[in-house]
């Protein structure tokens, strides 16, 4: 073992040995080993065993990353037929998140990324408009500063909302691209399209703050099921609008129902783009769609690309974040991706992944990254629609979290619990289970908390 995986280092790949007798991988310290007090020919565990064999593989490409001595032997924690194993979810998540080695002092040296080019330009769709890979989410930017640093950077896709920030983001947005705005493609959205009226005068209002004539991308926000694309009142508005010359096209947005929305998108004809949530923890489907959305015109633009961003989950030696977005890139049928860019850092950060292709270490990150949210990360999958009798939107509490406690957003979430059909508090037991591994009665409770007593 230990030979071969010398061997397979001098070509310059990082290695890790699963051993199940610790006195020989003493003797032939092997670069990284993890140990198991396991019986013989089972290093990985029972026959079809797969979370079982799963913990175990998880355990060993986090000490791969984590041992820095050469020669480090790790016991791992788990005892032969004495542990739970969840099928969606690794052992034992007391086990996986004890098991502990030290910090990193000298993280294996898997490729740098190299210094930040500008962004690549890729086509939205039927629109022609060229816009970068790397878009700006600018939705909680404070500074404006940050976006005249995306645009010199070679950004050239802006997005933000009516309501953002309490409706002051739009303005953020114009101070920052200044006389430069005909440079760039300038997204925004409206919240309120229960009306022809209702959807204008939205308009009007994005437009003054924006402090422009007109708006390349005029979408419809959080758009949820295929009657609310479809609704008459919105193909008369945003006609209406594209005629008058106030938008150049017209998207939907969408975090919920993706996969039903975008086809209702494609069936309409009418529009241009669509926003959705997608992420390297896709839910079923999602990825078709957003092929088949790419193939009838629509510029398909990615959001929520960091799963949550949840810098707790991220092992310190890697960078599940930009991993994240390389892992966007590179699905088909993507024209631009709108990441928060919040603080030149992460602008920083974000060029420099989207500077480098998606590899090996990317995919180390994403896989113990995502272990490391599935208990309260929802992929919006829809398993759990239906389930509450009381009608709770269990998907939106859990987007309401992940703004809490992944962008450090309190007032949005809360904004988003105070929006979303949040009945709970008066349950005995809550009846909703996810099948992709959220502790839905744990989250529950801390949405409640969140939203506090007072409103309660
Ligand atoms: S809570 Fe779970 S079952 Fe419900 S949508 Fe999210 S991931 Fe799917
Ligand atoms: S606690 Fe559970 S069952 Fe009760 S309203 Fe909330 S989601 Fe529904």
């Amino acid at each position: 073992m230990g030979l071969v995986q010398r061997e397979i280092e001098r070509a310059g790949i990082p290695t890790i040995g699963v051993s199940i007798v610790r006195s020989y991988s003493e003797q032939v310290r092997p670069p990284r080993t993890v140990f198991l007090r396991w019986p013989y020919g089972h290093p990985f565990g029972e026959p079809f065993k797969a979370a079982q064999q799963r913990t175990v593989l998880r355990a060993a490409l986090k000490a791969l990353v984590e041992i820095a001595e050469p020669g480090t032997i790790v016991d791992l924690p788990y005892r032969w037929r004495r542990e739970t194993y969840e099928e969606s979810s690794q052992l034992t998540r007391r086990s996986f998140l004890a098991f502990g080695v030290a910090t990193v002092a000298a993280p294996l040296a898997f490729p740098a990324p190299s210094l930040a080019a500008r962004p690549a330009t890729r086509t939205l769709g039927r629109t022609q408009l060229a816009v970068s890979e790397l878009g700006m989410g600018v939705m909680i930017t404070p500074n404006p500063e940050v976006v005249r640093a995306a645009l010199d950077a070679g950004v050239t896709y802006f997005d933000t909302a009516r309501n953002y920030m309490g409706g002051r983001n739009e303005a953020i947005l114009a101070e920052g691209l200044g006389a430069r705005r005909k440079e760039v493609v300038v997204a925004t959205k409206c919240e309120n399209y229960g009306s022809v009226a209702a959807i204008i005068a939205s308009c009007e209002q994005s437009l003054a703050a924006l402090k422009t004539d007109w708006i390349d991308v005029y979408q419809l926000h959080g758009v949820s099921s295929r009657a609310q694309v479809l609704a008459p009142q919105c193909l008369e508005a945003l006609a209406t609008l594209r005629k008058a010359g106030k938008i150049r096209c017209a998207g939907v947005t969408t975090h919920s129902a993706m996969i039903e929305v975008i086809a209702a998108a494609i069936e309409a004809g009418v529009y241009d783009t669509v926003l959705t949530t997608f992420n390297f923890r896709e839910p079923p489907g999602l990825g078709e769609a957003v092929r088949r959305a790419a193939a009838a015109g629509l510029g398909v633009i990615a959001m929520k690309i960091m799963a949550g961003g949840y810098q707790d989950a991220a092992v310190p030696a890697l960078n599940p974040f930009q991993g994240a977005l390389r892992w966007v890139l590179r699905q088909p049928g993507v024209a631009t991706t709108i990441p928060s860019l919040v603080s030149f850092e992460q602008l920083k950060q974000n060029l420099d992944a989207a500077a480098v292709s998606f590899g090996a270490r990317d995919a180390l990150a994403l896989e113990l990254y995502a272990a490391a949210i599935e208990s309260r990360h929802c992929r919006v999958c829809g398993g759990c629609r239906g389930q509450c009798a009381r009608g709770a939107d269990v998907p939106a509490i859990m987007r309401a979290l992940m703004y809490h406690e992944g962008y450090g957003q309190s007032r949005l979430a809360r904004e988003t619990l105070a929006a979303a059909d949040f009945p709970c508090g008066s349950c005995e037991r809550c009846t909703v289970t996810c099948r992709s591994g959220v502790r839905i009665v744990e989250r529950v409770a801390a949405a409640l908390r969140l939203r506090g007593p007072a409103s309660a």
